[in-house]
């Protein structure tokens, strides 16, 4: 067989050990569809894996991952379908209610697109025309006092999540429900090395650490 052999093993340990207490939920799910609560839109990156950090069963979130966590501004949808179409597939067909879109800390994708806007990077590839989604972003914090580039990285992961939720609630589709009180999006912001997570407070537009008994 040409897998890689920690492929295989992992698979068997999967299939021997939890597989058997997961065989009930996988048959309903199977055969009833699924249901899940919320959509994720997250980075690919693969120290953030959602699953884990809410501890989710299968079949409870329905995720989308691409680099750094974007969603595409309407007019740019034409050439960056994929996103959408995912989301529109969440709404439409699975009616999920909630959809969140989760950043991390030292995010390789936000950090490529705050090189190129500095000119500190002129490489020409296909993440180089997919990051300029952030560029809306970059330009609000453009002119921040920032100490390095490490901080400027982080405010822009977490701007670039503010503009990635204008840019849904610009879609008809997405503003319709969220006028008729059947969407809730969310915005997190999940710090790979201590575990916490802040959430965008709509109100102020800031992030705020979330703090739970
Ligand atoms: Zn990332």
């Amino acid at each position: 067989m040409d897998l890689p052999d920690f492929l295989i093993r992992r698979y068997k340990d999967w299939k021997d050990n939890n597989f058997p207490s997961e065989i009930g939920l996988l048959k309903s799910l199977a055969e009833e569809g699924q249901k899940p609560k919320a959509m994720i839109i997250s980075c690919c990156d693969s120290r953030v894996d959602a699953n884990k950090i809410f501890n989710t069963n299968v079949g409870e979130f329905f995720i989308h991952r691409n680099v750094a966590n974007l969603v595409p501004p309407i007019n740019k949808n034409e050439t960056n379908c994929e996103t959408l179409s995912s989301i529109e597939y969440a709404l439409k067909s699975l009616k999920i209610s909630n959809i969140i879109i989760l950043g991390h800390s030292g995010c390789g994708g936000i950090n490529f697109a705050y090189k190129k806007f500095t000119k500190k990077n002129d490489q020409t590839s296909f993440l180089d025309k997919w990051i300029e989604i952030v560029e809306p972003a970059y330009n609000k914090i453009n002119n921040t006092n920032l100490n390095n580039e490490d901080e400027a990285t982080s405010l822009l992961e977490k701007t670039s999540i503010v503009n990635s939720i204008y840019n849904l609630e610009n879609y008809p589709f997405v503003n319709d429900l969220i006028l008729k009180n059947k969407l809730n999006i969310y915005g997190l912001w999940f710090d790979i090395g201590s575990g916490n997570i802040e959430y965008l407070n709509r109100q102020s537009n800031k992030f705020e650490k979330l703090n739970y008994l």
